[in-house]
């Protein structure tokens, strides 16, 4: 293979678009598609690249699929499923998907056994960062997969990310995705519930920021959400609350399916699908916190 790839990309959303672009900035040849056609259309014309609305086209341009859909179970369909299985029909023995959604890891390893038999290899790299890392090319990217494969790749990979982290086998990335969001989440949670208790008491919540952020309770949370996001009312950290409701319940999930008693998992699994359930999962994440405010202002009220 040469250092120029032949790339199909499927899945322009908040982070796939700005990664696609990355791409093609570093030289790749990009074929895009999108299951809504006017972001497959928008991403070509504002980027040097290809768009296609044909899974069968993407395949048979790609040496290098790279998937970055909303869970496993989209990424199942797009390459099995969708357009009577095209996409994976389509890939020549020795391509290579590259998922870089987060997804489970359970799920990953039969997707992956399942390409296997087709000799196409499965990567899993999700990526941690946000639109604003996406964007400037420096996401955090743990990868999991066969030795040879992942070695195959990492070129590409490194024109996305800066810290690329090898963590093992099959799925190992997606199970690492999904701890580091449950530990996200369970910041988020906690942050939320500290803020609530200390206005009530009559702290006033920006200094609480402060002194959290100088001490020893602060987190990503705490230094880049709160004041950011939540007390200014901007609520536009660009990642959905139904994303962020699904990763935890990914590691939650992972935890009953290994044998692994996980009470804080399960709890704060549970606090993020209300949340979801109650405000949609369209709404930015951050929004979670209205919602538990206004939950912990009723109990007051009582
Ligand atoms: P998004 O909802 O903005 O984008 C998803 C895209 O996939 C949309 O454009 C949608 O039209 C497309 N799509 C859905 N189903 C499809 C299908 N079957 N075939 C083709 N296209 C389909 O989501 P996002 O924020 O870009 O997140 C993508 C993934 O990255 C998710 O797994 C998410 O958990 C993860 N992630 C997101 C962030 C973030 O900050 N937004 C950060 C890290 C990881």
């Amino acid at each position: 293979m040469s250092a120029t790839k032949r790339v199909g990309f499927i899945g322009l959303g908040n982070m796939g678009t700005p990664m696609a672009a990355n791409l093609v900035r570093a030289g790749h040849d990009v074929v895009a598609y999108d299951l809504a056609e006017e972001r497959t259309r928008g991403f070509a014309q504002a980027h040097a690249a290809r768009a296609t609305q044909s899974l069968a086209e993407l395949g048979a341009h790609a040496e290098i699929a790279i998937t970055m859909l909303p869970s496993g179970h989209e990424v199942r369909e797009a390459l099995l499923e969708a357009q009577g299985g095209a996409l994976a029909a389509n890939l020549r023995p020795g391509a290579i998907v590259i998922d870089m959604s987060s997804a489970d890891p359970v799920g990953t390893r039969t997707l992956g056994g399942d390409l296997a038999g087709r000799s196409i290899a499965l990567v899993d790299a999700p990526v941690s960062g946000g639109v604003p890392r996406a964007t400037d090319g420096t996401l955090a990217i743990m990868v999991g997969g066969d030795a040879a494969a992942v070695a195959a790749v990492k070129p590409v990979l490194a024109t996305m990310g800066k810290n690329l982290f090898e963590v093992g086998g099959p799925g190992c990335g997606h199970a690492m995705k999904a701890l580091n969001n449950f530990l996200a989440a369970t910041s988020s949670a906690a942050g939320a519930e500290a803020i609530a208790i200390g206005s009530r008491f009559g702290l006033d919540p920006a200094v609480m920021t402060d002194v959290i952020n100088a001490s020893t309770g602060r987190s990503f949370v705490s230094e880049n959400l709160i004041k950011q996001h939540v007390l200014s009312g901007a609520f536009a950290t660009g990642f959905a609350l139904g994303l962020l409701a699904k990763d935890v319940k990914i590691a939650a999930d992972l935890a009953e399916q290994i044998g692994v008693d996980a009470p804080v998992g399960r709890l704060v699994s549970g606090l993020w699908s209300e949340a979801r359930d109650a405000l949609g999962g369209a709404q930015d994440h951050s929004r979670a916190w209205e919602h538990w405010q206004r939950r912990a202002a009723r109990k007051a009220a009582e």
